[in-house]
């Protein structure tokens, strides 16, 4: 069966636009694909170093949230990327071979550090994270690894480390990996730009109901909407978008027809949602409010079993890299 890798970094809650987005990619692939899916704690610090001490909290927000929609630990193997030291060991060969010049032209480096400044990336292990990932990637053999369009670049990075290392051995250590073009659907926060959590415009799985009812009662529409006889444009408003998600498609059909010919308003379009979204989630809330409160200790000590079965397949093939690499050094 062919493998698939995949990672978050551990941000907390997760949102819709994460939920529908990568979440749901990850629990289609877990019936296709031998799938290994991590927490990118270490990958968490290339940028956050300063808020290391969350990130325990935030791992454990976020694998009950993976649970909770449906991510199944018996048919994909879930792990901590810092519980699989082979990560590191790999990260700092594949080190040894890539020149610096190549990581400073990686397309996001620049683009981070204007986003993020100076002092969240003026460190070596923001300039190296693309050898990071490439380590995590290659040394479970994966075959496939879910990307969007704008993360080709960064695949293609790992594609030409894995052509290096093996060139240079001589020996065909490493695998290339294939990207799986994932489309997800467009999703945006409440105030009209797309969901993220440091916009401060998400609406959480952890939500209660009435906090999500406040959140899309203030969310963005169309702008061309300044009175309920103004018609709009439905598919560029969000809240059309999360209807597409969350209502069926005949309520979807009536709201576009009605949002263009101008004959509901976004306050009876945007109560339709509420409840369509809420009645959607309740059961899924439900089972995160379980697991928070009845089994957080048992996902913990699970994740951590689950890592140690991610270690022993990252040993196999990094011992044989490390044989490819020393010969018989130190056996
Ligand atoms: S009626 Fe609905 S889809 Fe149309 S602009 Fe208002 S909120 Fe958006």
């Amino acid at each position: 069966m062919s493998i698939v890798l995949s990672g978050m970094r551990p941000t907390g809650k997760l949102h819709l636009g994460n939920l529908y987005g990568a979440l749901q990619n990850w629990i289609n692939l877990q019936d296709k694909y031998k799938c290994y899916y991590f927490v990118a704690d270490w990958h968490a610090l290339t940028t956050g170093f300063s808020e290391s001490k969350e990130i325990y909290d935030n791992t454990l927000e976020m694998i009950i949230d993976w649970l909770a929609f449906g991510l199944d630990p018996q048919k994909a193997t879930l792990f901590v990327q810092s519980l699989v030291k082979e990560h590191a060991e790999l990260f700092l060969l594949l080190s040894m071979i890539t020149p610096v010049g190549k990581l400073e032209r990686v397309p996001s480096y620049k683009d981070q550090i204007a986003q993020l400044g100076e002092s969240r990336t003026a460190n070596y292990g923001f300039l190296g994270y693309p050898v990071l990932m490439s380590a995590d990637i290659i040394i479970y053999k994966a075959n496939y690894v879910p990307v969007g369009i704008d993360q080709l670049a960064h695949l293609e990075f790992t594609r030409e480390m894995v052509r290096s290392i093996n060139h240079l051995v001589q020996k065909e250590v490493f695998i290339e990996p294939e990207p799986l073009l994932s489309e997800f659907p467009k999703i945006l926060g409440t105030d009209g730009r797309k969901m993220s959590k440091s916009y401060d415009n998400a609406i959480y799985l952890a939500d209660s109901e009435e906090q999500t009812a406040q959140k899309i009662k203030n969310m963005f529409t169309d702008p061309r909407r300044i009175r309920k006889t103004d018609p709009g444009v439905p598919k560029e408003c969000g809240v059309f978008m999360l209807h597409n998600i969350f209502s069926d498609s005949q309520v979807c059909n009536e709201i576009e027809a009605s949002c263009t010919n101008a004959s509901i308003g976004c306050t009876d379009c945007k109560n339709m949602l509420i409840k369509n979204l809420n009645n959607k989630l309740r059961p899924i809330r439900e089972k995160r409010k379980h697991l928070k409160e009845n089994k957080s200790n048992e996902i913990i000590e699970n994740i951590k079993e689950s890592s140690k079965i991610a270690s022993s397949a990252a040993k196999v093939s990094l011992e044989s890299a490390k044989e490819a690499i020393f010969g018989n050094y130190l056996g």
